[in-house]
């Protein structure tokens, strides 16, 4: 794989902290006013010690973190994800092995402090919004999935955060960070995956509880838990969804449980298409001790869905990052093979698929952005206290229902589209694509899982599509959400030659949509109607993104400022690219708005 910091030589990256992201809007947001300064000022908490008193601080705080995370990536692991691949895991006397190698690239990504970035600072975390998160992810899967899954897995558990108890917090997540700890979404079952409403394990209080003790015993069998076994007999834990109710209570029995991995048994280890070093494993639990966090019976519909929101965030920031190094390594690829007397990048047809990853992979990236920001506009704000009525609320409250829009949008988005980019990358490569000799063929596997795990795209489009429906009613919110992305658009610095390209094709992109949303209302079996969700949501998808991509055009720089020693990042700027795939983009979002309207058009003949 191509060895370089993969944050210093991504210009649109780059683009993205340097100008297109509002930092000051973020930071004071974030940062709740900087509390954790003045915190740090009375009682000098060492957790807080890192803790910002100034937007641009934080920002130089950001910019840092990232280069680090590009470094460890693109430095280090990018030279030995392969080799770990082939290498794969072992299971041996009920005991999992990962390869040496793998354990040192742990290491590395612990040691340059980016393991424990989902936490807020009071916990041991390093204190960084989603939007950071999101880049740090991204960054960590451009060189390898697994590995990645194995530093970020300890993220899962910030969602105790938001709901366990501070004693709770307190006892588990300093100890998940300094200990470096795994963490597993424990929820799929052999006989229920999509069906989380109806699993199956069990928990009761633990019969020698003193009264008002939180302890409990899980029994039951759970099916693909990532990182149960923990990395070499390192410590490990498991968010469990089980029953506290009767075997028929559905969703409303489903209660949300920590469990110690030393109280679960690993029986066994899937084999897979991909994700070879990522451990996924069958568990039993029998009389497991766990403690239950928040309130009996709010398991999957408050603190799971809440988890799984933040994984799928992750998911997004995989379907980027993944795509990013298929472009890059099948570019790298184009550049140097020859084929009739020049290199195949200039042949018009590997041009046009290199062309299409770049502008997909930049497009994922916007989504990513916007994802994150959304939950990031309402996250550290709806809890906060504040009445109802106060304007910062009512904004949270409207983030808040976009949020719950877009998060599947973008899960569903870049998983979709990164494997059709690896794919294209793939195919770039030609027969060599196909070998083991070049990093495409462990991409391509490793895309796979993407659009399955954390609830697959149909479950994704299940989640969006009555937000986008009942929300393009006149007053309705992803109408609002729309308007607002439009308003942000600037479009008088475009030669009015070329107004075409850009505001004459959202126009009517907004108009081919609003037909779109209206032609679905009129489907009225319900099987059509959830058969043909999907030609809605990628219509929303594509004309976010086509919006997206207009505003990160408006707000671009002419050019990076941050060192680049890349020269192919020098021979056109960052804001003329943009120009151009907006145009291209722009283009291709009309052809699948026109062919899903025809689609919904027979599903009401
Ligand atoms: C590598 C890997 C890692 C994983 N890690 C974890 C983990 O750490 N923890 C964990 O709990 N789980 C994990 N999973 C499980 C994963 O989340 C599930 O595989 C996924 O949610 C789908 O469930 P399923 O495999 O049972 O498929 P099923 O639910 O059987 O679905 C099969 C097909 O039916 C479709 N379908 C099902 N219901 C609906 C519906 N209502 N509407 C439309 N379509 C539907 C699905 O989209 C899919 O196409 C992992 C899986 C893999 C392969």
């Amino acid at each position: 794989m191509i060895q370089e910091n993969y944050y210093e030589n991504n210009i649109d990256l780059l683009d993205h902290i340097e100008s297109i992201i509002d930092w000051e809007e973020i930071i004071p947001i974030y940062e709740n006013n900087f509390q954790d300064y003045k915190i740090y000022n009375e009682t000098k908490n060492p957790r807080l010690e890192m803790a910002p008193s100034t937007v641009d601080e934080e920002k130089a705080f950001y910019q840092e973190v990232l280069r680090s995370a590009g470094e460890v990536s693109g430095i280090y692991v990018s030279q030995v994800a392969q080799e770990i691949d082939k290498q794969g895991l072992k299971f041996e006397n009920g005991k999992v092995i990962h390869p040496q190698a793998m354990v040192e690239m742990i290491q590395k990504y612990i040691e340059a402090g980016l393991a424990p970035v989902a936490f807020s600072r009071k916990y041991g975390g390093l204190g960084v919004p989603n939007i950071i998160k999101a880049f740090i992810s991204e960054l960590m899967y451009r060189s390898d999935t697994s590995i990645t899954i194995a530093v970020g897995s300890m993220g899962l558990a910030s969602i105790l955060e938001k709901f366990a108890s501070p004693e709770i917090c307190e006892e588990w997540l300093p100890k998940f960070i300094e200990q470096n700890y795994t963490v597993t979404m424990g929820l799929s079952e052999p006989d229920y995956g999509s069906d989380l409403p109806e699993v199956k394990t069990k928990a009761i209080k633990d019969p020698n509880a003193t009264e008002g003790e939180n302890k409990w015993l899980l029994t039951g069998n759970k099916r693909y838990q990532t990182m149960a076994c923990g990395v070499n007999g390192g410590p490990s834990a498991t968010l469990v969804l089980a029953r506290t109710g009767s075997p028929e209570s559905g969703a409303r029995g489903l209660s949300f449980f920590i469990a110690e991995g030393s109280g679960y048994e690993v029986t066994g280890l899937e084999k897979k298409l991909g994700l070879k070093a990522s451990a996924t494993c069958e568990v039993a639990y029998e009389n497991s001790p766990a403690t239950l966090v928040g309130s009996e019976n709010y398991g999957l519909v408050k603190y799971v869905m809440g988890m799984l929101n933040g994984a799928r965030l992750s998911v997004s920031s995989q379907g980027a990052g993944l795509s990013q190094t298929a472009f890059e390594e099948a570019n790298k690829y184009a550049q140097e093979r020859i084929q009739f007397g020049k290199p195949i990048a200039e042949i018009p047809a590997v041009k046009k698929m290199l062309n299409w990853m770049e502008r997909e992979t930049a497009a994922m990236r916007c989504l990513m952005v916007e994802a994150a920001y959304s939950v990031d506009k309402y996250m550290w704000t709806i809890d906060s206290g504040l009445p109802k009525s106060d304007p910062a609320m009512i904004e949270a409250k409207f983030w808040e229902k976009v949020a719950n829009t877009l998060t599947p949008i973008s899960k569903y988005y870049n998983s979709e589209t990164c494997i059709q980019v690896v794919n294209t990358g793939l195919q770039v490569l030609g027969g060599a694509g196909f070998t083991e000799d070049y990093d495409l063929a462990r991409l391509y596997r490793d895309a796979r899982i993407t659009n399955i795990y954390d609830g697959t795209t149909q479950i994704q489009i299940n989640a969006a599509i009555g937000g986008i429906v009942a929300g393009m009613s006149a007053n309705g919110i992803f109408r609002e959400y729309l308007n607002k992305l439009q308003n942000g658009i600037d479009y008088s610095t475009i030669d009015s030659s070329k107004k075409r390209f850009h505001e004459d094709a959202i126009i009517l992109l907004v108009k081919d949509f609003d037909t779109v949303v209206e032609t679905y209302k009129k489907i009225e079996a319900r099987e059509d109607k959830e058969a043909f969700a999907f030609e809605v949501v990628e219509s929303a998808a594509r004309l976010i993104l086509s919006l997206l991509m207009e505003r990160a055009r408006t707000r671009s720089s002419k050019s990076s400022s941050s060192p680049n020693k890349n020269p192919r990042n020098n021979a056109i700027s960052i804001l003329d690219k943009r120009k151009q795939w907006c145009k291209d983009f722009h283009r291709d979002s009309k052809a699948i708005l026109m062919a899903n309207q025809v689609k919904l058009e027979s599903a009401i003949l």
